[in-house]
This record gives C-alpha cells, structure tokens and sequence, in this order.
C-alpha cells in the first residue's frame, strides 16, 4: 500500500490520558504544521484510573518541557521508587520491585553473582538492602537525585493529569470539540478513514486518526475490524473494582500489590487521597464478592462509589492500520501490575512522532511500527506474567491455576537462563531491564543455582568487605534524605 498524500489534518478520537499525552505531544512538537484536532464526549467519560507511573514518564515531560514540581503540584502527585509486592510468593511474604540497582556490576555479571555468593557465605542482606530506591522505599524517604541518576516516577490523579495536558495542547494549537462520534466513515477507495461523524452532524474530516477511544476501540476495531489477540490465557484477570479514599496517614513512595485470594489489590497515595483497586478474574469471583473484599481492606471510609471496569487483556494485531493509529487502551491492555500502560502511550507518541508520516503513509512504517509495538508490547507482557507463575501460592483455585498455566516461550527462555545461570538480559529496546527482571525473579523465590566464577577471584574477607561497603553506603545516604512528605511539602505542594 502506498498513500502518496501530504499528512495535514490530525484528527485524535478521545480526551483521557491517552488522547490528551497525544495532542500536547503532537501540537508541541509537530504542531506548526499540523492541524490537530481532538474529540471527546464528557457524556463518555474517561475509563478514571491509570494513577501510577514509571519513571520514563521523566523523558516525555521532559520533551514537552513540562516543570516536575508544577506538574506534581497541579496533580496531587507524590513520588514513587518502586512497587510493594505482598502475598505474591507465599502469604506473608513481601518484596519490593524498585527503580533503581542493587550495588555495583562488574563487567563480566551483575552485582546479583556477588550477592548470591555471599548469600551462601552466610553475609548477604535483602538484595533491596544494597539499592538506594529499595531501602529509601521502606524507609518512607525520598530525595530528587542529579538528573542523570533520576530513577523516580509519580502516582498522580488521572484526570486532573489529563486536564494539565488539555491546557497544554490547546496552548500550543490543538483544537477540541465536545461530542459523541457516532459513525466512522472510510473512503471506499482505499479503506482509509475519511472522517468521523459526530451526533451534532458535524463530519471531522481528516488524513491520519489517532484512536484514543479506550477499550471501545472505535476507529481501529469498530470501523477497520483490525482484530484482537487475547493473552487471558496468561493474564487471566480480567475486571476491577475501583475505589478511593481519603489521604494515607504516611503517603509512602511507592505502590502497594497486595495479593489476594483471585487477583490483588493496588494502593496509590497521593497528596490528596488515595487510589485503591482489586484486579481479580471473574472466572473465580463475582463483582459483589470482589467489591466487598475491596472494602474490607481499606484504610478510612470510601469516598466514592466502587465503579467495576471489565478489560480483556491482550494487544490489536496491528497498532497502525491504514491511516489509523491506536494509543491507549484501543491499542491493548495489559493489566496495570506494573503501571506499564501510560509509558506504553508515550512509546507510541514518540514512536509516531519519529517516523511521521508528513509525505504519505507507506506500509514498511506501517510494519516498522508494528513490529517495534508488538516487540516491546510483548517484554512487558512476559514480565508481568512472571510473577503470577512463580508463585508458591496454592491456597485457592486462582492460584493453582497460575502456578500450573503454560507461559510463552520467550519467557520460559529467560526464567531457564537466571536459574541455570543466574544471568538475565535485556534485549533490543525492551521496557524492563536486568535490575528489573532480577528483583522480581529474585522476589518470587526463584534463586540461580550458580554464580559467575569471576566472584571467586575476591576472597571471603574481600566479599564480605565489598558486600558491606555496599550496604553501608546505602543506609548513609539515605539516613541522610527526608521524610518522602517532607520533601513534597517543600517541593511541590498541591495548589
Ligand atoms: P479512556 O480514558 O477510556 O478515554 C477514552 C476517551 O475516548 C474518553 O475521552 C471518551 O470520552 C472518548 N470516547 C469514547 N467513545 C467516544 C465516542 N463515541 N465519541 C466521542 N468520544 C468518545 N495505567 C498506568 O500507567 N498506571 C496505572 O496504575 C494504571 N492502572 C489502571 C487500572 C485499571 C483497572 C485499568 C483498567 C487501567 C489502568 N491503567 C493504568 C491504564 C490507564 O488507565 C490507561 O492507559 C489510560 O487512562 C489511558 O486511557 P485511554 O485514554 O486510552 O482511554
């Protein structure tokens, strides 16, 4: 396919996270050229939650240079070094996936081979007790790092989020208009979309559709049937029920996952209240058991009505179809687990940015989009179903079946490779890296039979000296940082 055809006309399908990172990004940066022009019904509504971030998030604030302390402000946002893993290997035991890196890698392994000796040595610590973020997670104290050592992200309010960049997409040129799209209308010629007809009747013309219409997927299902791949197989829940909360006593920095009987349960602090949800697959709970599970554990009283969202967790066969790009949650979901989601949006963002389509639409960018999607889609999926499988859990049907399902190849390589080995790598422009995959494999209880032969070259004494250093140096530093809400008073203070 071949679509010779100067790209002028933007037209985005939908205002939540998704569509608003969209507009701002493109208007900012592409915008002179380009008219954009954004579409949302309030009537809709936006799917309301997406609270918890990576720190990539860094990266594209950066691109849209937007101020860290008033986009904290402005969001009610704290900060967060990691995620709190609890009753995932077993009840009552806990870990932490932080951002940042345990102690010091050498060239020939990561610091894990020197760890793993010294753990049979008797000597070694809880790997987070050698890693800045871990430690100051568990200590509820946080400091802004030089730049080039950030490794925080946010939890922050999702609309007020969306909101902030909605000022500033219209700042830069976007344009919005408020209705419900009713039809999708294509030109027969080449299937492309021409236009999208809203209730008022009006038609929004356009050369390329970026559909944020959340899991309806209106333009790249509905209108260009691009079809669906399911990984429920893998992933096997598929609702939540959301509640929130008033503020946390200690807002601490990072996301509590708290393992429960068919799913868990995510808790979010921010400066204002808290976020609080159970992911749980209805194949082993209903909604009303599962709303009263979530009530049951919760700090204060609820301060809205729990909402119930269904998903299907899985990716589209093709992101980019003719001229229709999706982002956001018509483009796939993959549970929030790891709050991969508003990262995977902001990939897709600067991805379509570097390869816009200003001259025409050709299919090798269609494919080159696809596949770089559908590679990085993919390492997040593999690393999520990692820590359903390597779980000890056997106390309910949910958990059995977790424990028993068969996982991806690719996945099944990589758990193969750390327990003969003790080596994990990180491929092409995958999300997660070593420190990633080593925290949680480590987490879930899978423990390398070996270590590389270079640590035998250090002694006893001069392991138990690095190990120490290491650990000492770790406690010191962040003795010396504040309280996380200290610093949040100081730094950025809700408006
Ligand atoms: P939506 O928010 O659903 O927005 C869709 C937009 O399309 C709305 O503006 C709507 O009005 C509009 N629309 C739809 N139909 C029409 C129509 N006919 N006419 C006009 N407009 C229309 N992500 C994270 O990164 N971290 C998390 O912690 C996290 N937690 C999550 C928890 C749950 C339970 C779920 C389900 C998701 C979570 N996510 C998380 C994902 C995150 O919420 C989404 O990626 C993000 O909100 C983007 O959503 P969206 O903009 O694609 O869709």
């Amino acid at each position: 396919m071949n679509a010779e055809k100067r790209i002028r006309r933007v037209v985005v399908a939908g205002g939540g996270t998704a569509g608003w990172m969209t507009a701002a990004a493109l208007s900012k940066l592409l915008g002179k050229n380009l008219d954009i022009c954004l579409v949302e019904s309030e009537s809709i509504g936006t799917v309301g939650v997406g609270e918890a971030t990576i720190p990539t998030l860094q990266l594209f604030h950066q691109l849209l240079g937007i101020d860290e302390r008033e986009v904290m402000a402005y969001t009610n946002a704290t900060f967060k070094l990691g995620i709190a893993f609890e009753n995932w290997k077993d009840v009552d035991h806990s870990y932490i996936h932080s951002f940042g890196t345990a102690g010091k890698d050498c060239w020939a392994c990561n610091f894990s081979h020197f760890w793993v000796k010294g753990l049979r040595n008797g000597i070694s610590h809880d790997i987070g007790d050698y890693c800045l973020e871990h430690f100051a997670s568990r200590q509820g104290r946080f400091q802004v790092a030089p730049r080039q050592e950030r490794n925080h992200a946010y939890h922050l309010d999702a609309t007020l989020y969306a909101k902030y960049l909605r000022e500033l997409a219209e700042k830069y040129g976007a344009m919005r208009i408020e209705g419900k799209i009713e039809d999708v209308q294509l030109d027969h010629h080449n299937g492309h979309i021409k236009a999208l007809k809203l209730d008022s009747g009006k038609l929004l013309e356009g050369d390329l559709f970026i559909d944020c219409s959340g899991f309806r997927g209106l333009l790249i299902d509905k209108a260009l049937h691009t079809g669906y791949e399911d990984w429920g197989h893998w992933l096997p829940c598929d609702r939540a029920v959301a509640v929130q909360t008033g503020k946390a006593a200690k807002p601490m920095p990072y996301t509590r996952s708290i393992a429960r009987e068919s799913g868990w349960q995510w808790r979010i602090p921010l400066q204002s209240r808290s976020g609080n949800g159970l992911v749980f697959c209805s194949h082993y709970m209903d909604d009303n058991d599962a709303r009263k599970q979530l009530l049951g554990n919760i700090e204060g009283e609820p301060i809205n009505e729990p909402r119930v969202i269904p998903f299907r967790t899985g990716t589209r066969r093709q992101h980019w179809n003719k001229n229709c790009i999706a982002v956001g949650l018509s483009s796939g979901f993959i549970e929030p687990l790891e709050s991969t989601s508003i990262h995977l949006i902001q990939r897709s963002i600067i991805r379509l940015l570097t390869v816009f389509p200003s001259n025409g639409i050709f299919q090798v960018d269609i494919n080159e989009f696809n596949r770089m999607v559908r590679d990085e889609t993919e390492n997040v999926r593999d690393f999520v179903i990692l820590h359903y499988k390597l779980t000890d859990r056997q106390d309910s049907e949910f958990w059995r079946y977790c424990r028993g399902m068969d996982i991806p190849d690719s996945l099944a390589h990589r758990m193969e490779m750390f327990e003969k080995s003790g080596r994990v790598y990180k491929y092409g422009e995958e999300l997660f890296g070593e420190t990633s995959w080593l925290q949680v494999m480590l987490g879930q209880g899978l423990m390398p039979r070996t270590y590389h032969p270079i640590v035998d070259m250090m002694s006893d004494e001069e392991l138990s000296r690095f190990l120490a250093s290491i650990r000492n140096y770790v406690r010191q530093k962040v003795d010396s940082w504040p309280d996380h809400m200290e610093f949040i008073n100081r730094y950025c203070k809700a408006n």
